[in-house]
């Protein structure tokens, strides 16, 4: 087996953010494209902000991206618990350990006390940081005070000296130790802090690599500097760049959506979405802009990261989504598109099922022109309608009303049309339309504008005959008779 071990350590607070699925993303496919494995581990320890529904949120989210996980929640694993919660005695035990040698120190100091100190030095215009009180205890009375019920927190004592490591995105990067803080491994209540566990639970899980956001490029001295107080071997990091907004300040809500969810609501398709994500610190060769995940997976290295902040490119990101749409086979986008008409209460799933191929052509019709799934129902809300009631776009009526012989042309036009029939066959019944306008005399928009606009209400849209052709000889008799009724 491979000592190739990635992960991700998303914690279950809130919906599944993109940032997340990049991460994902990125640690799956280069453990993939390795023979590594990929773990998933749920760091749930902040017990009031993770829930299960996130958590399940995440599992499903990661699964709708095609990725699946060697090891985690749900499948198991030779490392497990997953879940950080239900690890919290083997990180009590290590606290112990490392007091216990000198790495790690008791700290008595009042929360009081503590405010204090901050507010002064943040006053001064001082880094707030913990002062060392502590730091020097006797070990003897540190233990007594401990064993008398004095409330107390464990603080990692930072040596003297900087961190220097090759982080595989950013190169060599290094921290003095002068800029860290004894910082709080466990937590007056006992329960233990993030840069503590995450250190436990990737020794336990034997992570070799660990690509995670830039934000957490901070918390790497501490982490490494944990590592080798366990005499554990360090890990090598990878810190992916931080996803910006277009106002190139950290993505966030503030300027769109960030949620997974919120993107598969719009029916952004899947293949889009990972695309776009892999697109976000990364590129195939600089020109190729679209391609699929077994190539991602191929391709991709984490030394091929760029540093700079990835922009967010919302434009980029619906164009990439319509490009992906226009590339699909009908039958499958038919099956896309279908759950948002229902979601619309155009048609019911039975309904689709039941006129699959009327169905089929309404899609075919919108396969050019819609971005996301989501714009199909608004476009095709015209053939929804009653006939005596269709909404008339202001200009689409606009156009109709300049041709004053408009209702004398469609009722011919109805009865040449009933006469016929290949009202099924859009190229036949256009081309047959175009020479009996010719032989009345009249230009093409002196029947098209009134045509398009009893049937669809549009200025413009879709093949006018494939609208014939899905309304039927019906619904097309009985729009145009309305229609002219309304445009007199
Ligand atoms: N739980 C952390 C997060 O969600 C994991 C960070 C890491 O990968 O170390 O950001």
């Amino acid at each position: 087996m491979s000592d190739l071990r990635l992960r991700i350590a998303p914690s279950p607070t809130g919906s599944v953010h993109l940032g997340l699925c990049r991460t994902a993303l990125f640690n799956w496919a280069y453990a993939r494209g390795r023979g590594g494995a990929f773990v998933l581990r749920i760091e749930d320890t902040d017990r009031t902000r993770s829930t299960a529904e996130s958590e399940a949120a995440i599992l499903e989210g990661l699964r709708w991206l095609g990725i699946d996980w060697d090891e985690g929640p749900e499948v198991g694993g030779p490392h497990g618990p997953y879940r950080q919660s239900e690890r919290v005695v083997g990180h009590k035990e290590t606290v112990q350990r490392l007091v216990e040698a000198g790495y790690a120190y008791r700290c008595f100091c009042s929360a009081e006390r503590l405010t204090e100190l901050r507010e002064g030095q943040e006053k001064r215009k001082e880094t707030p940081r913990y002062d060392g009180r502590c730091r020097d205890l006797d070990p003897a009375e540190s233990a007594r005070r401990a064993a008398a019920g004095e409330e107390f927190t464990v603080r990692f004592r930072v040596p003297e000296g900087a961190t220097v490591f090759e982080d595989l995105v950013r190169g060599s990067v290094r921290f003095d130790h002068g800029e860290i803080d004894d910082w709080i491994m466990l937590r007056r209540d006992g329960s233990p802090t993030y840069n503590f566990v995450v250190v436990c639970d990737d020794v336990d899980m034997r992570i070799s690599h660990v690509f995670r956001g830039e934000e957490h490029l901070v918390n790497t001295p501490k982490q490494i500097l944990l590592y080798e107080a366990l005499g554990e071997t360090v890990p090598r990091f990878g810190h992916l760049p931080l996803m910006l907004g277009t106002d190139r300040k950290k993505l966030s809500k503030r300027t769109g959506d960030t949620a997974l969810g919120d993107y598969v609501a719009k029916g952004y398709p899947r293949d889009a979405i990972i695309n776009f994500l892999c697109l976000q610190g990364w590129a195939l060769d600089g020109e190729t802009e679209v391609f699929d995940t077994a190539t991602f997976v191929e391709r991709f290295d984490i030394v091929d990261v760029q540093k700079a902040g990835a922009v967010f490119d919302p434009d980029k990101f619906r164009w990439l989504a319509g490009d992906t749409i226009r590339r699909m086979g009908l039958a499958d986008l038919a099956d896309a598109v279908a759950p948002y008409v229902v979601e619309a209460g155009q048609m019911s799933a039975e309904g689709i099922a039941a006129r699959r191929p009327w169905f089929e052509r309404l899609v075919a019709g919108e396969q050019e022109r819609i971005e996301l799934f989501g714009d199909f129902p608004p476009r095709v809300a015209c053939f929804f309608e009653a006939d005596d009631a269709v909404t008339f776009d202001p200009k689409a009526e606009k156009n109709a009303r300049k041709h004053e012989a408009r209702a004398e042309t469609l009722q011919a036009y109805l009865g040449w049309l009933e006469g016929r029939d290949d009202l099924d066959d859009p190229a036949s019944l256009g081309a047959a339309t175009k020479e009996w306008v010719q032989e009345k005399g009249l230009k093409i928009p002196a029947l098209f504008q009134p045509l398009r606009c009893v049937l669809t209400g549009q200025p413009g849209g879709r093949d006018l005959f494939d609208c014939v052709a899905l309304l039927g000889l019906e619904a097309t008799a009985a729009r145009i008779r309305a229609g002219v009724a309304r445009l007199a």
